[in-house]
């Protein structure tokens, strides 16, 4: 079936089965992008969401969006969201505000500068749009940064963020609805149905759903929604946070987004403060798993001094990161693979069953092409654009901590990843 008018989920008046051609669970920016790609391929979707939407990883987001990428597909996944994102009012039909800032990203030390110089010139050999900026030009557009003279800056003109990450889920959410998706919140899959060795369908503590296609698209609880039909999904959730800053007359509010790639730290201007986030080296690892099933994001346990400790290392240059009064402190959970990259596909093993998790930090970001490229998958039955090899079969069997390991590893490595073709 195709079309570009979606179908409505039907319920039976002699059973009072509910039945769609696609059931999502979990309505993150994931979720929520799937079921709105598949409805604009004339789909019937219903999403299942345990708390409401957005309330897990997606609405603590930093909002950031990063054209320079490790590897050919996910910069073309990331530069197609960034089009999706200006443009979310035509091909969506709802408004969505984004801030068209640029980003530096900027290296201070040897083995950086030759990392960040060796990335950009990959990236432009990509397509995307770059330069390097001299120290005045830095200082000239960054009102919360001091440069040293001695860094490279790389001036990334394509690069956006989203204010509030909100803002993303809610237009997410009404043009699912304008399109036809039902959103059942306050609703957990407590089972995946199979029958005759494929998917049939979902339960919930409410009902039963028929589908032939099952999205889990359950951010850190992936792990568990494909274990609900025997399905493996190999994400290790590792804790991320940041904070936002008291409103500060210092800070622009239209300048950019700076990420200093050798501290591993981002920058932007939020809500007339400053926000800063950043990778330690030796993040938390948080398994819902072996967490009460009550457990949500926000039990996820927080600490500043690891932001502080951050901070310090860009004092010099952005002293304000370190020193102003904090307005919020958030995190949540970002889900880690073993190679960084997303995990898209078929779950092996598991007819009708599908996933879209494994964001790495950016989930968030390249949501619009990659509820797009799944959503094509599932409707044409094979991956466009590359897309294959994001595919959950590619990775043999591995254990939790192997799992973790390489994660924290991924997720120190944010600004540095290692190329997929190399070890
Ligand atoms: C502090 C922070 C800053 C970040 N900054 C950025 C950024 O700047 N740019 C970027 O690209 N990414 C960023 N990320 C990462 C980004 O937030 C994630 O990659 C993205 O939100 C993941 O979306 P998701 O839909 O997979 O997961 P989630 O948003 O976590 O959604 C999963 C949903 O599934 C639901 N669910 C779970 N189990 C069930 C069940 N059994 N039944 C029904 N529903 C269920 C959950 O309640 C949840 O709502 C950040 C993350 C954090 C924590």
């Amino acid at each position: 079936m195709s079309g570009s008018r979606s179908l409505s989920a039907v319920i039976s008046r002699q059973t009072g089965v509910m039945r769609a051609d696609v059931v999502v669970i979990g309505a993150g920016a994931l979720g929520l992008s799937t079921a709105l790609h598949c409805a604009l391929r004339g789909r019937s979707v219903v999403i299942v969401e345990r708390d409401t939407a957005g309330s897990a990883a997606s609405g603590r987001a930093a909002g950031l969006f990063k054209s320079i990428q490790a590897d050919e597909l996910r910069t073309s996944l990331a530069r197609s969201s960034i089009e999706k994102a200006i443009s979310f009012g035509d091909w969506a039909g709802v408004p969505l505000e984004v801030a068209r800032s640029g980003s530096f990203l900027i290296a201070r030390t040897g083995r950086h500068k030759e990392f960040v110089r060796a990335e950009a010139g990959q990236s432009g050999g990509w397509g995307v749009h770059l330069r390097e900026a001299t120290a005045a030009e830095l200082a000239g557009r960054v009102s919360y940064y001091r440069p040293s003279g001695d860094e490279l800056a790389i001036w990334c003109p394509e690069d956006i963020y989203i204010e509030e990450p909100m803002s993303l889920v809610r237009a997410y959410l009404a043009a699912c609805r304008r399109h036809g998706v039902e959103v059942l919140e306050s609703e957990s899959a407590v089972g995946v149905l199979v029958s005759g060795g494929r998917v049939t369908g979902i339960e919930t503590a409410a009902r039963q759903i028929g589908a032939w296609t099952v999205v889990d698209a359950a951010g850190a609880w992936a792990r568990q929604v494909a274990g609900l039909a025997g399905g493996r999904v190999p994400v290790a959730p590792v804790r991320h946070q940041l904070l936002v800053t008291e409103p500060l007359p210092e800070v622009h509010p239209a300048g950019p987004i700076t990420r200093v790639a050798d501290a591993a730290v981002y920058l932007r201007p939020a809500r007339g403060g400053l926000m800063f986030g950043g990778f330690e080296a030796a993040p938390l690892p948080v398994d819902p798993r072996s967490e009460p099933a009550a457990f949500r994001t926000s039990d996820v346990p927080l600490d500043l001094g690891v932001l502080r400790d951050l901070a310090g290392q860009v004092r010099a240059e952005a002293p304000l990161a370190a020193q102003a009064a904090v307005a919020e402190h958030r995190g949540g959970l970002f889900t880690m693979s073993p190679d960084g990259r997303f995990i898209i596909g078929p779950v092996p093993d598991v007819p009708g069953l599908w996933v879209a998790s494994g964001c790495n930090g950016s989930g968030f970001s390249s949501s619009p092409a990659l509820g797009e490229a799944l959503a094509c998958w599932i409707a044409d039955g094979s991956a466009p654009g590359g897309a294959a090899a994001l595919a959950p079969g590619r990775f043999g069997a591995l254990t939790d901590d192997t799992l973790i390991e390489r994660g924290i590893w991924q997720y120190a490595h944010y600004y540095d990843p290692v190329p997929p073709d190399q070890p």
